[in-house]
């Protein structure tokens, strides 16, 4: 564990909390931009919806990560209990396991 690793997650929770009041916001504004413009507008709406609960899930995934830090486990594979790849955690901070097991994770989903 390093202050880099609370740095990045810090930087990205707060993005991403960003991303989530511009996002509400948008939604909240349908009405307005919905009027008369046909399906483009719900499209968009949709788009902006299914954004929101990806972020939504980001931001929970990334205070969840943050506890990790707090309690050591951060960084530690929960399937395989391995150290998660530096590189992987630089692109995905809030990621709970190494690529291997993710793949197989995402794998067994479908
Ligand atoms: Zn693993």
């Amino acid at each position: 564990m390093n202050s880099d690793d609370r740095e990045r997650l810090e930087l990205e929770l707060a993005e991403a909390q960003a991303e989530l009041l511009k996002l509400q916001k948008r939604l909240r504004d349908k009405a307005d931009y919905g009027l008369g413009e046909g399906d483009p507008a719900i499209v968009q709406w949709e788009i902006n919806l299914a954004l929101l609960q990806k972020t939504q899930d980001k931001v929970q995934q990334l205070k969840e990560a943050l506890e990790n830090l707090q309690a050591g486990t951060y960084g530690v594979c929960a399937r395989c209990g391995q150290r998660i790849q530096e590189e992987r955690l630089t692109i995905v901070p809030q990621a709970k396991r190494c690529a291997a097991c993710a793949r197989v994770v995402q794998a067994s989903r479908r």
